[in-house]
């Protein structure tokens, strides 16, 4: 069946007709048969290099046979059995040893969960109840952090989510990306702050860096008014680096969220931080947190095999990092928006300068994106739908890929 019939019968039966609101691509979005490095095929015959990875976990490509090995193993003993298993401490070894700001470390099934158990656990350690975030931030889709929202919430102009109780927002407060002293007032003013909640790099209308020692400066503050700083690197964990951004800008958390890569393609999450806020987490403590499907061994065999394949290859990120410079080389000169890259993190913005917050995202011309994601479509080169969402490369991007995709640019922009 054509994407288009598949469409027309799922919007009947699926709101939007999609399973996660950035995929809704229109008039339809295509299908995917099957997939497979740096490839997606459609169910339409189409051939397409796929610059979205799954908005960020698919680090290795699609169907990375060091990934598939370890979840077939997997497989033939079982997926799923209610107790413990030998990966869940082989695991958390590896992620705590790799990040700085995480002595212990509990796996969920997905981001969202994560920063909803790690600002639940902020409350409970602090004993107070507001949380601060950046405004045009993302950190999944529940109740407290859907104010001013990044991702698909941005792109369909709904950053503030109907059904949140107006009492929940309300213990939700917003300062800009790198202000630090926005911050700064904004915590003198309120001792009932719990914590700051931020992706240390703004994946999710971006990417949008932090300037220079920003990151430094917000540690600092939050450490002056005794509020725990959580950075959600559900992106960044393990695509900046090894480490993530914490590592990387050289500032340890008090609380680290991750998920993404660290599933290897399959459902899952992860938060972790200081010791002594980790073990007020039920059963250690008070603050409570479940999940039936949590350290489920699939995920965490795929993700085991993602990590120490990067552990033992961290050429990959030099690599990357080589190939999204060379995009960036080939967009005109005389062009008037504005390439952004971190590692293989990257996008062309529809806006002169590189912009430094959410208001200034704002301010691209998302006409001109469109038009331009349509060209890069016909090319061959699938984009995420948005001007709000990064871009990303994988290990299995080829240098024939980087060619088509420089041309597509040079072309499209
Ligand atoms: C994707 C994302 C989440 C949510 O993760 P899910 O697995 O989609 O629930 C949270 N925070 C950030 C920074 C993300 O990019």
């Amino acid at each position: 069946m054509k994407s288009s019939d598949l469409f027309a019968t799922a919007r009947q039966l699926i709101p939007g007709g999609v399973s996660s609101p950035v995929r809704a691509i229109k008039p339809y979005p295509f299908y995917t048969a099957e997939a497979s490095g740096s490839h997606i095929r459609t169910v339409d015959g189409r051939d397409l290099i796929d610059c979205c990875c799954a908005y960020g976990p698919l680090i290795l490509g699609h169907a990375n046979p060091v990934i598939r090995g370890a979840i077939k193993s997997q497989l033939e003993k079982g997926w799923l059995y209610g107790t413990p298993v030998p990966l869940e401490p082989e695991f958390a070894r590896l992620i705590t040893s790799d990040h700085p700001g995480m002595d212990m470390v509990r796996f969920v099934s997905s981001g969202s969960e994560a920063t909803m158990a790690a600002i639940r656990l902020a409350r409970g350690f602090t004993g107070k109840p507001d949380i601060v975030k950046i405004e045009g931030g993302f950190h999944g889709a529940h109740d407290g952090v859907l104010v001013k929202a990044g991702s698909g919430a941005t792109t369909l102009g709904i950053p503030d989510s109907a059904g949140v109780l107006a009492d929940i927002v309300a213990h939700t407060r917003q300062v800009p990306y790198n202000d630090p002293e926005a911050l700064e007032s904004l915590l003198s003013g309120n001792p009932d702050m719990a914590a700051l909640i931020l992706e240390p790099v703004m994946g999710n209308i971006g990417p949008v860096l932090p300037e220079k020692n920003y990151l430094q400066e917000i540690r600092s503050i939050t450490k002056a008014h005794d509020v725990l700083l959580i950075f959600d690197e559900v992106i960044t964990g393990y695509r900046v680096g090894i480490g993530g951004a914490q590592k990387y800008f050289r500032v340890r958390p008090d609380l680290t969220t991750l998920g993404k890569i660290i599933g290897g393609g399959l459902p899952i999450g992860a938060f972790g931080g200081r010791r002594e806020i980790m073990e007020m987490t039920a059963p250690a403590g008070p603050v409570y947190q479940a999940g039936t499907f949590s350290g489920n061994s699939l995920s965490l065999s795929a993700g085991i095999a993602t990590v120490r394949f990067l552990q033992k290859n961290r050429g990959i990120y030099g690599d990357l990092e080589k190939k999204s410079a060379a995009i960036k080389d080939c967009i005109p000169k005389d062009a008037d928006g504005s390439f952004v890259s971190l590692g293989s993190m990257f996008k062309y913005f529809f806006r002169p300068t590189p912009p430094r917050n959410y208001q200034e995202v704002k301010e691209c011309d998302t006409g001109a994106f469109s038009r331009f994601w349509t060209c890069m479509m016909d090319r061959g080169i699938f984009l995420p739908p948005s001007q709000f969402e990064t871009n990303f490369l994988s290990s299995a991007h080829t240098e024939d890929d980087l060619e088509r995709i420089m041309a597509a640019y040079a072309s499209c922009i």
